[in-house]
C-alpha cells in the first residue's frame, strides 16, 4: 500500500455519510431478539456463498438452530466458511467482528467468544446508534422496509417504498390487494381508474410520512422491460379478468398470483407517470439477485432504455452496479440526465468488480451522479464492514487516479465527500431535521 493510499484512506472516516440502502429493523427494539451471532449473520449473502459452495439448505437451517452448542453447528460449516471466507461476503464479516468486538476472524476457536460478544450487543439499548452513528459515521440511512414505510427511527432512517404490489397485482398478505384497498382507502377498485386512484392516495400519504423514494426490485420476479405499447383497451380487459379470478377465489387458493406482463407494464408506465409528474425518485435494484438462483439477464439494466426516456422528470438511482453489466450502467448515467450510480451492496459483491468500474465511473460519468455506499444489510453488524471495505475501495481507486495526475489529493477528498454525503443528501432531498418533507 502507498503512502498516498494511506493517506487517503485516513481521511475518509471524517467524511459524514448518507447511507443510501439498509433493509434493517426500523427500530432497535424490532430486532430478533431469538437468534444467536450464526442465525444473524447468516441471515443472507454469506448463506448465499456457502450455498454456492455447496452447502445444503437443510445443513444451514440446522446451523442456525440455536437448540444445539454453537460450537457443533460450526463444525457443520466450517469447510464451506472456509472456502467463502474471501469473498466480499465473507471478508465483510471478518472485518466486522475485528472492528466491532476485536476478534480476529470468525473461526473455530472464535465463535464461541464472539457469539458471547454479540449476544451482549444484541441485548443492550444504544448498539444501532453505536454502530450507525458512532462506528461509521452514518447521518441518515435510507430504509427500505419492503412493505411498512410507516413506522421508523426518525433520528436514524428515511422511509423507501415498493409501489411493486400496484404493479404485480400481488396479494398483501392474506388479503387480495383489492380487499386491502377498500380496508385501507375506502375505494372499490374493480377498473382500472379506481387501482390507479388507490395509487395516487398511497403514494400521497407515503410522500407525507417522509418517502424520500420508491423502490422497484421487480428485476427479482420478471424482466426489467416495461413495454409502452400496451393499449388502455387491453390493459382494461386483462384487468376486468383479473378481477373476475380473485372474486372467485381466495387468496390462499391462488397464493402465487400476479397480473400478466401486460397488464403490469401498463400500470408501471401509469405509475411512472404520477412519478414524473412530482418529480420523485425510484431506487432500482439492477444486476445480480440476492440468494441462489435466478435468471440474470432480468436485470439488465438497459431493459429500462424506454422507461428512462419516457420520464425525464424521474430520477432512476440504479443500484448495485447493475453488477455482472457495470458498463452498461456507465453508459446510462454517461448518456441520462436522470439517472445516477448506486454503489450500494456493490462493495461487496466483488470488490475487485467494484474498484474497477469506479475507476470507470470516475472516467465517464460527472462525479456528483455516483453515490458511494449502501449497505443493504438485514442486521446492523455488517453495516460496519462493509462500510470498512467501500472505504477501502474508494480509497484504492482515488489514489490510483492521483497517481496517474487525473486530480490532486485535496480534489480526491472533495470528490469523496459528494460521493458519501452530498450526492445523495441532494438527489433525496434528505432534510435531516423533519422527516415530514419530501423531494
Ligand atoms: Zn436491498
Amino acid at each position: 500500500m502507498t503512502n498516498t493510499f494511506e493517506q487517503v484512506r485516513g481521511q475518509l472516516d471524517a467524511i459524514r455519510v448518507i447511507d443510501t440502502h439498509e433493509h434493517l429493523p426500523p427500530y432497535e427494539n424490532r430486532r430478533d431478539r431469538t437468534v444467536d451471532v450464526l442465525g444473524e449473520y447468516l441471515s443472507h449473502y454469506m448463506s448465499s456463498d456457502l450455498v454456492a459452495a455447496g452447502l445444503t439448505l437443510e445443513t444451514l437451517d440446522k446451523a442456525c438452530r440455536v437448540e444445539t452448542p454453537i460450537k457443533e453447528r460450526w463444525l457443520l460449516l466450517e469447510p464451506y466458511w472456509n472456502w467463502c471466507r474471501h469473498t466480499g461476503y465473507g471478508r465483510a464479516l471478518d472485518r466486522t467482528v475485528k472492528g466491532l468486538y476485536g476478534i480476529d476472524g470468525i473461526h473455530g476457536h472464535t465463535i464461541e467468544v464472539l457469539n458471547q460478544a454479540f449476544l451482549q450487543t444484541r441485548d443492550a439499548p444504544g448498539h444501532f446508534r453505536h454502530v450507525l452513528r458512532e462506528r461509521c459515521n452514518i447521518e441518515m440511512a435510507l430504509l427500505d422496509a419492503w412493505c411498512d414505510q410507516s413506522h421508523f427511527d426518525p433520528e436514524l432512517f428515511r422511509p423507501v417504498w415498493h409501489p411493486t404490489a400496484f404493479v404485480t397485482g400481488a396479494h398483501h398478505g392474506s388479503t387480495t390487494m383489492l380487499q386491502w384497498i377498500r380496508e385501507h382507502h375506502g375505494i372499490n377498485a374493480v377498473d382500472l381508474d379506481g387501482w390507479l386512484q388507490a395509487f395516487v392516495m398511497e403514494l400521497e400519504g407515503n410522500l407525507t410520512k417522509g418517502t424520500v423514494a420508491l423502490k422497484n426490485a421487480m428485476a427479482y420476479e420478471r424482466t426489467l422491460y416495461y413495454d409502452h405499447q400496451v393499449t388502455h383497451t387491453t390493459a382494461q380487459n386483462l384487468f376486468a379478468d383479473a378481477v373476475r379470478v380473485l372474486q372467485l377465489h381466495s387468496p390462499s387458493d391462488l397464493p402465487q398470483f400476479c397480473f400478466p406482463k401486460p397488464l403490469q407494464d401498463y400500470l408501471m408506465h401509469k405509475i411512472l407517470q404520477e412519478c414524473n409528474d412530482r418529480g420523485l425518485v425510484m431506487q432500482v435494484h439492477t444486476g445480480l439477485q440476492e440468494g441462489n438462483g435466478n435468471y440474470i439477464h432480468h436485470s439488465d439494466p438497459a431493459l429500462l432504455s424506454n422507461l428512462l426516456l419516457r420520464y425525464p422528470n424521474v430520477h432512476f438511482d440504479l443500484f448495485h452496479i447493475g453488477y455482472p453489466y457495470q458498463n452498461t450502467v456507465s453508459a446510462l448515467a454517461k448518456n441520462f440526465p436522470n439517472v445516477t450510480i448506486d454503489l450500494c451492496w456493490a462493495h461487496i459483491i466483488s470488490p475487485a468488480a467494484l474498484r474497477a468500474a469506479l475507476a470507470d465511473y470516475l472516467d465517464a460519468v460527472p462525479y456528483n451522479k455516483i453515490m458511494a455506499f449502501g449497505g443493504d444489510y438485514l442486521f446492523i453488524d455488517a453495516v460496519y464492514g462493509h462500510l470498512e471495505m467501500a472505504k477501502d475501495n474508494i480509497a484504492s481507486v482515488l489514489t490510483e487516479k492521483i497517481e496517474l495526475g487525473v486530480f490532486d489529493f485535496a480534489e480526491a477528498l472533495h470528490i469523496a465527500e459528494h460521493m458519501f454525503y452530498g450526492n445523495p443528501k441532494r438527489v433525496f432531498g434528505l432534510d435531516m431535521k423533519s422527516p415530514g418533507i419530501t423531494c
